[in-house]
């Protein structure tokens, strides 16, 4: 690991002083992912701007159009827990408490879920070339070991995928990402947050340099996918597991038909990956198998499959199916206990 200093900030304006004097800089917080990636080497900050302190970035309240603003530095445990989140928004509550353990949802934080990096093995062994870690070094994991890899939206360059599943819910839900930089504050739609990897892998996000994540707001409109709802996660084992697919599937039902849907998946691209075609057409449509069919393979068109991973493609199928008839009956699926009925 390489030497660093260290800057508590006590406001956003400070730590954007600090990360605008100093391009080696880091922010942190939970630190759940940055420390390992400096144990690793991957990352190698010259200083870590601790944003922990800063007041007004750790609560969740509601929006004056009567959306939910989500902190940055609010914990995944409270996000998952918080009863204006659990009533309103659950599909967040059940893909947030999918993901990690215990122990690290309390450490992370709102912002750091947002910009972890993919867990790709090549990506964490300094030893070896990764286009996403050096840019034009290659990428082994295309003819290596790539059963946790994309089959939607790769590039030449890197295979990646994206592992947050709080981001495919917050897809699902039309969210936005706030954000202040030097050129004043901006916000992102959650879709455009996430890039594919096109021939820059090294960049996972739309951030430009000297941004700061401030917060995520959920829109009120999300909240008419309460009742119909599913985050289901398929992985090697049931906890403390990246997904090999997940699907995030949210339906408003008009008795048996849908009346308005969204659907995204994660797992299997460099960003949670959702195409609105796939939701209009189910829009309309009868909640049946054949229904749901027909948006898994719009959703899944175009997909390609490498010698570890062409499975998922099948497996993201099912998934979608499954996924979109337990949101249909209401019945989301739990993640506590994951029997198949
Ligand atoms: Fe690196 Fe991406 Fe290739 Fe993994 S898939 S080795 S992150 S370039």
């Amino acid at each position: 690991m390489n030497r660093f200093s260290y800057f508590r900030a006590e406001s956003v304006e400070g730590a954007l002083a600090a990360l605008a004097a100093d391009p080696g800089a880091k922010l942190i917080a939970g630190g759940t992912n940055l420390l390992d990636l400096m144990k690793y080497d991957v990352e190698q900050p010259s200083r870590l701007i601790d944003i922990t302190q800063i007041e007004g970035l750790d609560t969740i309240g509601e929006t004056t159009t009567g959306g939910i603003m989500i902190g940055a530095l609010v914990s995944n445990t409270t996000i998952a827990y918080h009863p204006l989140i659990s009533a309103g928004f659950p599909l967040l509550s059940s893909a947030i408490l999918a993901g990690a353990t215990p122990q690290l949802r309390n450490a992370a934080t709102a912002g750091g879920n947002l910009n972890q990096r993919t867990r790709c093995y090549y990506f964490y062994d300094a030893a070896l070339p990764c286009n996403k870690r050096e840019p034009g070094s290659g990428c082994p994991a295309m003819e290596g070991v790539n059963r946790n890899h994309a089959i939607l939206g790769a590039s030449e360059q890197c295979i990646a995928t994206h592992p947050s599943d709080m981001c495919v819910a917050l897809a699902a839900l039309g969210a936005s990402v706030h954000v202040a930089g030097p050129e004043g504050q901006r916000t992102i739609a959650m879709a455009d947050y996430h890039r594919l990897p096109n021939g820059s892998p090294e960049r996972d996000t739309t951030l430009v340099a000297g941004e700061m994540v401030t917060g995520i707001e959920l829109p009120a409109g999300a909240k008419r996918f309460a009742e119909h709802h599913s985050y289901l996660k398929l992985r090697d084992r049931l906890s403390y597991a990246f997904a090999l697919v997940s699907v995030a599937a949210s339906l408003q039902m008009d008795g048996r038909a849908i009346g308005d849907a969204r659907l995204a998946l994660g797992g299997v691209a460099h960003k949670p990956w959702r195409r609105t075609q796939a939701e209009e057409v189910l829009i309309g449509r009868p909640a049946d198998d054949e229904t749901f069919a027909t948006a898994a393979d719009v959703l899944l068109e175009g997909a390609h499959g490498r010698e570890h991973n062409a499975f998922k493609i099948e497996l993201a199928h099912r998934a979608i199916v499954r996924a979109l008839s337990q949101a249909a009956a209401g019945t989301p699926q739990s993640q506590s206990d994951k029997r198949i009925a």
